[in-house]
């Protein structure tokens, strides 16, 4: 289970022990103006009740775990996995006594359990704050300011990561990789997200890098695909697994609102045009009908915000693999050009990144009231 989903399932638990002790509250009641003795048992199957739901929300609520990878250390696992080493070393040797090698080495392709993070959900005294690391120290305090968006799942898909970087731009003597920037996106995305109520999975998630301020964003290689897999450099597999990530959480969440949203950046050549693009399933109503949310809260923002600029970003369908593969509705989206100079300023400045996932949010809840 990963981090990000142990933080749900946690919160999850404690909103259906406040909803069950509540019922059981009412429940009893209810019963004291029953017959005496059959109260009595009553109240003890209650108890008992009570007591097994809580168990068994406690009991899912187990060890993340990972697989020693060829010749790596514990040092490198924790790492690898979001966990400072200085906090977490001791906690990994108690906790994988027996399966270590010698010099408390790990054993390549063995499974090893990681330690509980601390304060993983802390809820202040408002009741309103979630702790998610995947966000970096400076945002990993989220505050949520309202549900508008519960019950809302929204499954977010950085492009490329792993060994691939995607579209390499070049800025001066830094080279751009479209994949860290897609990431800095998303991550801001889902933060929003996340403070407005909704479920939201980071299905590409890289441990150590939170969101980060920086123009620069340095490339790395250690994304991994939901929950917590090693991303192949095969095109065809990299597309496939977090495709089939996607749909087997489409299944779980069965039923509600759900949304699939990719994010690129990417250098190919629209002409002069160099705005935001917008694609769908050629089959998918619902995902044009998103698309096009999407493409009119964009059109409304830079009228706002850069009027006379004129925006010419477009909805079309495309025929792309995790598009068409995917069970929830997918909008594919092509946040600019990585090579192009104006574009540039979209992706090095932090706060055009963030302004970029709060129009995307704005899209998303938009979606959301018109098509729940
Ligand atoms: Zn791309």
């Amino acid at each position: 289970m990963s981090h990000f989903d142990k933080i749900l399932l946690k919160l999850t638990a404690i909103l259906a022990a406040g909803i069950l002790f509540n019922r059981y509250e009412q429940m009893r009641k209810f019963m004291l103006g029953s017959k005496l003795h059959i109260k009595k048992y009553i109240e003890i199957f209650l108890i008992i009740f009570f007591a097994v739901v809580i168990f068994s929300f406690n009991a899912k609520a187990q060890n993340a775990e990972a697989i020693a990878q060829k010749g790596e250390g514990i040092y490198r696992m924790l790492t690898r996995n979001g966990y400072p080493v200085s906090e977490y070393l001791d906690a990994f040797i108690e906790l994988n006594k027996g399966k270590l090698g010698p010099n408390n080495s790990l054993i390549a392709g063995r499974k090893y359990k990681l330690p509980k993070k601390k304060n993983e959900t802390t809820l202040k005294a408002s009741g309103k704050t979630v702790r998610h690391e995947i966000f970096g120290p400076r945002y990993a305090d989220v505050e949520i300011i309202d549900d508008q968006l519960k019950g809302a799942v929204f499954h977010l898909v950085p492009g490329h990561g792993g060994p691939d970087p995607g579209a390499v731009g070049t800025y001066g003597n830094w080279k751009l990789c479209e994949d860290e920037y897609a990431y800095d996106v998303t991550l801001r995305l889902a933060r929003n997200l996340i403070q407005h109520g909704a479920t939201v999975y980071m299905i590409i998630k890289d441990p150590n890098d939170g969101i980060r301020d920086d123009s620069y964003l340095k490339p790395d290689k250690d994304e991994v695909c939901y929950p917590n897999q090693r991303i192949p450099l095969n095109q065809q597999q990299r597309l496939k697994q977090r495709t089939d990530a996607v749909n087997s959480l489409y299944l779980k969440h069965r039923g509600s609102f759900q949304r699939m949203i990719i994010i690129h950046l990417d250098s190919r050549s629209h002409g002069q045009n160099i705005d935001v693009f917008f694609y769908h399933d050629k089959r998918s109503e619902a995902g044009k009908r998103a698309a096009t949310t999407f493409k009119n809260t964009f059109q409304r923002k830079y009228d706002q915000h850069q009027p006379g600029r004129g925006y010419k970003g477009t909805v079309s369908d495309r025929n792309l693999y995790v598009v068409r593969n995917s069970h929830p509705v997918a909008v594919f989206i092509e946040l600019g050009n990585i090579n192009h100079k104006r574009d540039q300023q979209r992706f090095i400045i932090p706060s055009n990144r963030q302004a970029l996932a709060n129009w995307l949010f704005e899209g998303l809840l938009d979606d959301y009231r018109k098509n729940k």
